[in-house]
């Protein structure tokens, strides 16, 4: 028996180029620092939700991204609620990383002393917050700036893992502070007001 039949790459290729002008493509800024770029570059073909999908025995979890998904984050483990997991990609003037996060599993509140953070979503579906600020729901092809200074957290929603690039700039200057976590009642009672 032959697996189901999947459309080679020259099919949706040959896809994509009759249906790229009626692609979605949606681009809207809902607010200064979060600027959404979302495309779905094979027409007809749906955008991977990235849902968390079945835990695995070992109890590791699907990786819902393209990246690699690292190592468990036990270094930063007691600043996370949840398992989240950690694959540095470089690091040079610029310090990339992909960070991944279980159903459930977030940040807490931190800044980021002297280095801006770009958060690009990568995998699954996320939630970013800003003090003081509603919290934004992040999907793949969401970028999100974080100017350096900021109160923010992120992380994944509550059914869904999420993974997200996290670039900064290295320098002997730059630190992480670390607050209080986003607690169980704040964070399950975003679902009715993520936009
Ligand atoms: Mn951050």
């Amino acid at each position: 028996m032959h697996a189901a039949a999947v459309p080679s790459v020259g099919a949706r290729r040959d896809r994509h180029m009759r249906n790229r002008h009626k692609r979605p493509c949606r681009y809207s800024i809902s607010d200064p620092t979060v600027i959404r770029v979302r495309m779905n570059p094979w027409g007809s073909v749906p955008v991977p939700t990235g849902s968390a999908g079945p835990i695995r025995k070992d109890n590791t979890m699907n990786n819902p991204s393209l990246f690699p998904m690292g190592e468990p984050n036990d270094a930063y483990a007691r600043y996370f609620i949840g398992q989240s997991y950690l694959a540095p990609l470089l690091n040079k003037e610029i310090a990339l990383s992909n960070v991944t996060f279980e159903p459930g599993c977030r940040n807490n509140w931190h800044i980021h002393h002297n280095s801006p953070q770009i958060l690009i979503a990568v995998g699954g579906v996320g939630y970013y917050q800003e003090w003081g600020k509603p919290v934004v729901t992040m999907q793949p092809g969401d970028v999100v700036y974080v100017p350096a200074g900021t109160k923010h957290w992120h992380g994944a929603t509550p059914h869904a893992s999420f993974a997200h690039l996290a670039i900064m700039i290295p320098g002997a200057d730059v630190s992480n502070e670390w607050l209080e976590p986003v607690d169980d009642e704040t964070y399950y009672a975003l679902d009715a007001e993520a936009a």
